[in-house]
């Protein structure tokens, strides 16, 4: 299981959630290339730990547990796996 950045990231990317995740698994960072061009961020699911600290941090609220994902916001479970995928 694991934590989904949905599209209600697009326009914000506070990126409060890099600072507060434990396994340095949401991406892109503000550090890293690719930051400004990204629309929004996404998590890798396989380092996910589901400890939830990144939803709490999220002024956009745009961060669900993949179960609790709203029906409009399914499609980012797969698209962030899909994201973090080609980046490995
Ligand atoms: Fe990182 Fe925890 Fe959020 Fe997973 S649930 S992305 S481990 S802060």
């Amino acid at each position: 299981m694991a934590y989904v950045i949905t599209s209600l990231c697009i326009g914000n990317k506070h990126a409060a959630c890099v600072k507060v995740c434990p396994c340095d698994c949401i991406h892109p960072t503000p550090d890293e290339a690719g930051f400004a061009e990204a629309k929004q961020l996404y998590i890798d699911p396989d380092p996910c730990i589901d400890c939830g600290l990144c939803e709490g941090e999220c002024p956009a609220r745009a961060i669900f547990q993949e179960d609790d994902l709203p029906d409009e916001h399914q499609a980012a479970k797969e698209w962030n796996a899909a994201r973090a995928a080609l980046q490995r």
